[in-house]
């Protein structure tokens, strides 16, 4: 009973070559056998680690009773996204951190058991019977993106009597959660699901919309809008600026994940959008997105594929269970390396030239600052290099209002309830934090989503703003 119950996944040499989920969830005598774990602590301090406040005893409570639909209900009164969190949350770094019995031991699977019940909804059908749409008189609110952010925001919004519509530049809603976490981490139909479920309790989506220059937010004043906010995200992809990054060859993670989630890649021809990966594929970076594209290389056919990353395994900030997943499917990882010249043949890749680095004292994000080893250099041979080295805010809608004040790296400016320099408009997400987490995001949309309640229901109104035309 001590021993945290595994969750089982498909064997690597299995997988490499599938974008089939690569967990397989718990069965429901697993789930059962691990909420017994659970302690039911009074005070619960993993609820404190969650930042949409889940009421983690009391649904792990109702597993161990069996009673699987009520956990699912006590979930969704402050998560919208449950299959998704249960799945991507950095769970060992929120809820799961915070949990008491992992002061002596394994921490409770709060992530895998909220998956669970997710999982269970779903093959059940429940919600479909169950969920109707509230009567939506409370006022009509504009929300700016379709990624968890603005996800968990109409999720909040629509249960309290709002009129919600999603604005979504992509064809398709879910942000990062679509176009950027591969199949294999977070399958379309959990989260087609859960986007279905805001739909039918009234959220309105409208795709291919991109609001600065489709509809500005003046034109969203006057098309009745009584507050908006803002969940843009983080998609602007940050690149080396180092000789020879251009060449053919060469991607930002960003245009290879959405190349190969978005717009199917994987399954050309069927889908008439390949993206070509070599025999070698290096990708630079060593968070979530660099873990990605690295598996989503190898599934693409490539045959050795490289991590570099500048620092050691341990500042990286990939989830650990990622990082795992990625090395048993056989990536390697060349740790302590900096990328200096991209070599090119004819205008494309042949390999990459890097120095090697040292770990000096921690710089202002705590981890310590790498430092080049002089004459350390030498060089790999590559044919594909995906650069994976951080996104930042989305800066097309920001540049369109000169009202709303931007922070030095291009985020909007927010106070602690999400409110922006202009009344009525609110901000949460990544394009606030720069890139943070699905779960941070879902916390940033459910806090602005409480203070537009308070700003609507105090009889205020959004009444427009100076606009810089980009049509
Ligand atoms: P986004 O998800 O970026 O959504 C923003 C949406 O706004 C997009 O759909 C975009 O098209 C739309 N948009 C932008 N501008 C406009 C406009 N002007 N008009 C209309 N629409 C617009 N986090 C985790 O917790 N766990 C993980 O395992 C994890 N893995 C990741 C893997 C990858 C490859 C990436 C890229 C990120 C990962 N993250 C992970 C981070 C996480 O996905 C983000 O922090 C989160 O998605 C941010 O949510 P958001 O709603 O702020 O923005
Ligand atoms: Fe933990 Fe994420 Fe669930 Fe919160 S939403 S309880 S952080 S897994
Ligand atoms: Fe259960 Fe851990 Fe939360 Fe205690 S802290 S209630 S053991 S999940």
């Amino acid at each position: 009973m001590k021993e945290r119950v595994r969750m089982p996944k498909r064997p690597p040499e299995e997988r490499i070559r599938s974008f089939e989920e690569v967990a397989l969830g718990y069965t429901e005598e697993e789930a059962v056998r691990e909420a017994k774990r659970c302690l039911q602590c009074k005070k619960a301090p993993c609820i404190q680690g969650c930042p949409v406040e889940v009421n983690i005893p009391e649904f792990i409570r109702l597993i161990a009773e069996r009673k699987f639909i009520s956990a699912w209900k006590v979930i969704k009164e402050t998560n919208s996204l449950p299959g998704v969190c249960g799945r991507v949350c950095p769970q060992e770094m929120q809820c799961e951190k915070a949990c008491v019995r992992g002061k002596k031991g394994e921490p409770v699977a709060i992530g895998a058991l909220e998956r669970f019940v997710a999982d269970w909804e779903m093959k059940e059908g429940y919600a479909e019977k169950e969920i109707s749409s509230p009567p939506r008189n409370k006022g009509k609110v504009a929300i700016v993106g379709s990624g968890p952010a603005g996800l968990s925001c109409a999720g909040e919004l629509i249960r309290w009597g709002y009129k919600v519509t999603i604005f979504e530049s992509l064809h398709e809603p879910g942000g990062v959660l679509r176009y950027g976490i591969p199949e294999f981490r977070l399958p379309r139909k959990v989260l087609d699901r859960e986007i279905s479920l805001l739909a039918k309790a009234g959220v309105e989506i409208i795709t291919d919309c991109l609001i600065g220059k489709t509809y500005t937010l003046q034109d969203l004043s006057e098309m009745g809008y009584h507050a908006i906010f803002i969940g843009t995200g983080a998609g602007y992809p940050y690149f080396l600026n180092i000789p020879g990054e251009t060449a053919s060859g060469v991607y930002s993670a960003n245009e290879f994940l959405t190349r190969t989630n978005l717009m199917k890649a994987y399954r050309f021809p069927e889908y008439d959008t390949p993206v070509e990966v070599g025999e070698k594929t290096g990708v630079v970076g060593g968070g979530n997105v660099a873990m990605d594209s690295a598996r989503v290389a190898l599934r693409l056919g490539s045959k050795e594929v490289w991590i570099i990353y500048r620092r050691t395994e341990k500042e990286m900030p990939a989830r650990r269970e990622e990082v795992e997943n990625a090395k048993e499917e056989g990536i390697k990882f060349l740790l302590l390396t900096q990328p200096v010249e991209v070599l090119t043949e004819g205008g494309k890749i042949k390999g990459l030239k890097c120095i090697k680095m040292k770990l000096g004292e921690p710089d202002e994000s705590g981890r310590r600052r790498p430092i080049p080893i002089e004459n350390s250099q030498f060089t790999i041979s590559l044919d594909t290099l995906v650069v994976a080295i951080g996104q930042g805010p989305n800066p097309l809608l920001p540049s369109t209002v000169p009202q709303l004040k931007i922070g030095e790296k291009g985020n909007i400016v927010v106070d602690e309830e999400g409110s922006t320099s202009i009344p009525g408009v609110y901000a949460g997400g990544d394009i606030v934090t720069g890139a943070a987490t699905v779960i941070e995001a879902m916390g940033g949309g459910r806090k602005a989503a409480q203070a537009i309640h308070r700003f609507i229901s105090s009889g205020k109104r959004f009444t427009g703003c100076y606009i810089i035309s980009k049509r």
